[in-house]
């Protein structure tokens, strides 16, 4: 944008010139803290409270952040660059202020201006609450992305939900996972700016109306039966040594004219309820695993996102005096899985009905802007939309639905495709209550499809979509995920960051394949003991903080087996449970005392309605009491759940993590990014062949990773061949000993119920295939034991794994998308 007013514009232009005190000199830091203490809260230190101090500093980082944003505007503008709008339904942040003080370098200033003031900025830290606007590990890839295109210096916006509820907080209760309201809003959120004037009206419902011209030309109108505003919030995202890009998130409000007819008739109270109902769109975020498919409300957040998203996008496009013909030159948009994919919908509809675009115009825009992530092949996670639902909510996108379809069925008709292929890619399921694949929609409307980790991609272009993939080669493609090292290992792990840079300087922070430079280092005894030093140092932190939070109390020599992400069936937690028993039985029964003290940490959070998930976790507490509390196992063994787990916990978690645990059945996980996050930290993996395991194998050796179990294509040929779990149970001695276990009253206090519907489910069905992954794990574990027992080797490979996971960055996962996709290029930043 161009400013009108030159004297304001001048204070900008000269590069190393700001406006007003954001010098990030201590003492400059202190002045603007009081400052910001005494005018922004009116405050006065006698009674300040922490969270009031926590907030003066955030404002204190804010502003030097939003200096940062204010320079990078101004090179975009400058270089007339092109952009990525990138399109989310979940981000996972994490607290803000640590990452921002790393990414401007002045950590260490602060903790002495702090300290001058008796301040300790290690509490002041620990009053933040994280954004928990995610399930797991998709909205954190969202986030590390953020952070990679802010220190790549990429063009970019990122939208999504504000919610007001994030993900539920989850405690536990007498071993069961109980859930509350996350109020992440409480205590006020000092990293956004509200935008009340960047609002967008957002319409459902109602009907539309055909109508031909003179010239015979059809005109489509909707006539909506309610409508709402969303509001931005923006959230400044800092990248490392480089430009600060936007996180806006939106709120739905009640428009003013919310129900004008009956406050006119005087029932206020009626109009005051509707306006509430209507603010509901943006309450709360859906945990996932559960069948989304019928949540009308579900669908309305997603289109009220989207819909709010392309306008904005749209007004910069003709804010710059651009027109909409060339939307897709100046901007890509990237859908973070299927959940924005009504975009594709949405964008033809302004393009036609607002901006009266023809329709081959409009396509042709729309379909070279977007590009679509797939997330996962799991049948269940894919999304439809029943017809019926869509025909109510948004009446004009499923007409525009069934004619992106009608085309695209003919123009397939036109190549070699069966009847029965036809009626696989169509974007309507018409077997049974009609749906809208909206994978299909996405893939359809995209230019681009990628899955996210080269098994994933491939199983994607041979499963899942393979008729599009034979339809058009070209548009499949692959970007392994990444993260960022930047918060997952400077700022997480400053010990072992601080040891890596005495090593090899500290251009790993920026370019982290130059951790390669430590495999020379690997043989060194001084380095490896200094190296154990630090895990050591971490461990007895994450021990603490343990004690802490379950009142279980760990020796830090122990080794740390740690499994956290999401509960689910196909990441199997329950075999590691299976492992744990067999150890336990082996002290118990067989005497056996050669078992190195382990501590089993567990974390994850279970969607609510996922009744297996939710007894897994009863499951690992009551293996956990029954280990804990027994003085002839409980020296040997420690089994703890943490409960919570966010990204807060993970920076805690994955530092003084030994072992991670990366065993889901291969073929179920797209990637994974936990994974990356542990061997950034030197933890070994004991794994299966799924997801980014098979890349991170590669890169680190074989032999320096602990692998077990089936491969993708040995489990499908299990699964044609008719899979028996009754008979390797039958057959395997100790196994089956293992899993009686789970029927005894030592473990259920006398209650056969409590794990029969674990234990039938893995007898009978055990669609995961755990029994017959367990032996080759088992034994993969006595293999761990070993090396585990000679520190040196062990020292050794963690030092070999660090050294090799230069490409697990989000920085290259960037640079990816930026040659293989997007096309955008990184603005040149002035130092200043
Ligand atoms: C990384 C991360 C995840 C994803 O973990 P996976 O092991 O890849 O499933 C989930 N939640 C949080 C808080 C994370 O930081």
């Amino acid at each position: 944008m161009k400013s009108s007013n030159k004297k304001i514009e001048s204070y900008f232009t000269k590069p190393g010139v700001g406006i007003g005190n954001v010098g990030l000199s201590k003492e400059d830091i202190k002045t603007s803290f009081l400052e910001k203490l005494f005018y922004s809260l009116g405050r006065i230190p006698v009674v300040a409270t922490q969270n009031d101090f926590y907030i003066s500093l955030a404002l204190t980082i804010r502003d030097r952040v939003f200096r940062k944003y204010v320079k990078s505007l101004e090179q975009y503008a400058e270089e007339d660059a092109r952009g990525v709008a990138y399109l989310s339904a979940e981000y996972l942040p994490g607290p803000h202020l640590g990452n921002n003080l790393l990414n401007l370098e002045i950590m260490e200033e602060i903790r002495e201006a702090l300290a001058e003031l008796s301040l300790d900025l290690d509490e002041l830290l620990n009053e933040e609450v994280e954004p928990g606007l995610g399930n797991g590990g998709l909205g954190r890839l969202a986030s590390c992305y953020m952070d990679s295109l802010a220190t790549l210096g990429i063009p970019s916006i990122a939208y999504g939900i504000r919610y007001e509820f994030g993900i539920f907080k989850q405690e536990i209760q007498n071993g069961w996972q109980v859930e509350s309201t996350d109020k992440w809003l409480h205590n006020g959120n000092p990293w956004e700016v509200i935008r009340p004037e960047i609002s967008f009206i957002v319409n459902f419902g109602g009907h539309t109306k055909h109508r031909r011209d003179d010239d015979n030309k059809l005109h489509i109108e909707w006539f909506p039966d309610s409508e709402i505003k969303g509001i931005a919030y923006d959230t400044p995202i800092l990248g490392y040594q480089s430009t600060a890009i936007i996180l806006r998130l939106w709120k739905a409000e009640a428009t003013e004219s919310f129900d004008f007819a009956a406050y006119n008739l005087g029932d206020y109270y009626r109009a005051v309820e509707k306006k509430m109902r209507s603010e509901n769109i943006t309450k709360v975020l859906y945990p996932n695993d559960e069948n989304l498919s019928g949540k009308e409300l579900r669908l309305k957040q997603q289109y009220f996102f989207v819909c709010c998203s392309l306008q904005d996008i749209i007004r910069l496009q003709l804010l710059q005096g651009r027109k909409l013909e060339t939307l897709h030159e100046k901007f890509t948009i990237q859908l973070n899985d299927t959940h924005p994919s009504i975009a594709v919908a949405e964008l033809m509809r302004l393009l036609l009905d607002e901006h009266h675009l023809e329709w081959e115009e409009a396509w042709k825009v729309t379909k070279n802007t977007f590009a679509y992530t797939n997330h996962t092949l799991l049948p269940e996670a894919l999304e439809k939309w029943p017809v019926s639902l869509l025909r109510n909510l948004l009446p004009r996108h499923l007409e525009i639905i069934y004619e992106i379809n009608s085309r695209f069925i003919s123009e397939i008709r036109e190549h070699d495709f069966t009847g029965e292929q036809i009626s696989r890619m169509s974007l309507v399921d018409d077997r049974g209550e009609p749906t809208i694949r909206m994978a299909h929609l996405a893939t359809v409307g995209s230019y681009k499809v990628n899955g996210v980790s080269a098994l994933h991609s491939g199983l994607l272009q041979e499963q899942v979509l393979q008729d599009f993939a034979q339809l058009w080669p070209e548009k499949f493609t692959n970007v392994t995920n990444g993260v960022t090292h930047r918060r997952f290992l400077a700022l997480s792990n400053p010990r072992l960051a601080a040891l890596i840079s005495e090593k090899i300087g500290k251009d790993w922070l920026t370019h982290l394949d130059k951790l390669k430079g430590l495999e020379s280092f690997a043989d060194e005894e001084d380095f490896r003991r200094k190296w154990m030093e630090v895990k050591l140092h971490n461990k007895k932190n994450l021990a603490n903080h343990i004690k802490e939070l379950t009142g279980i109390t760990i020796n830090p020599e122990m080794l740390i087996d740690v499994q956290v992400k999401r509960i689910h069936e196909y990441k199997r937690q329950h075999l590691k449970v299976l492992h744990i028993l067999s150890l336990y039985l082996r002290i118990k029964k067989d005497k056996d005392t050669n078992i190195p003290p382990t501590a089993f940490v567990f974390g994850g959070k279970a969607a609510p309605g996922y009744f297996m998930a939710k007894r897994i976790i009863k499951l690992i507490t009551a293996v956990g009491d029954l280990i804990n509390n027994d003085p002839e196992v409980n020296e040997i063994l420690k089994v703890v759940f943490l409960p919570n787990f966010s990204v807060k916990l993970a920076q805690l978690v994955y530092p003084g993590a030994d072992l991670s645990e990366q065993i889901s059945m291969a073929g179920k996980e797209a990637s994974g990014t936990g994974n990356m996050k542990f061997a950034l930290n030197g933890a070994l993996t004991v794994g299966t062949l799924d997801g980014a395991n098979v890349e991170i194998r590669e890169e680190v050796g074989e032999e320096n990773f602990f692998l077990f179990g089936l491969t993708t294509k040995e489990v499908e040929n299990k699964k044609a061949e008719g899979y028996h779990p009754y008979k390797i149970y039958s057959e395997n001695e100790k196994l089956k000993r293992v899993l009686d276990f789970l029927m005894s009253d030592e473990l259920t206090n006398g209650d056969p119920e409590l794990f029969r519907p674990v234990y039938d489910n893995l007898l009978n069905q055990d669609p995961y295939l755990l029994l017959e992954d367990y032996q080759s794990y088992v034994d993969q574990m006595e293999n761990v034991y070993k090396v585990w027992q000679d520190p040196g080797k062990w020292a050794r490979m963690s030092i070999l794994n660090v050294a090799n996971m230069g490409r697990f960055s989000s920085d290259r996962s960037i640079r990816d998308y930026c040659e293989k996709i997007w096309k955008v290029e990184a603005v040149k930043m002035q130092s200043e």
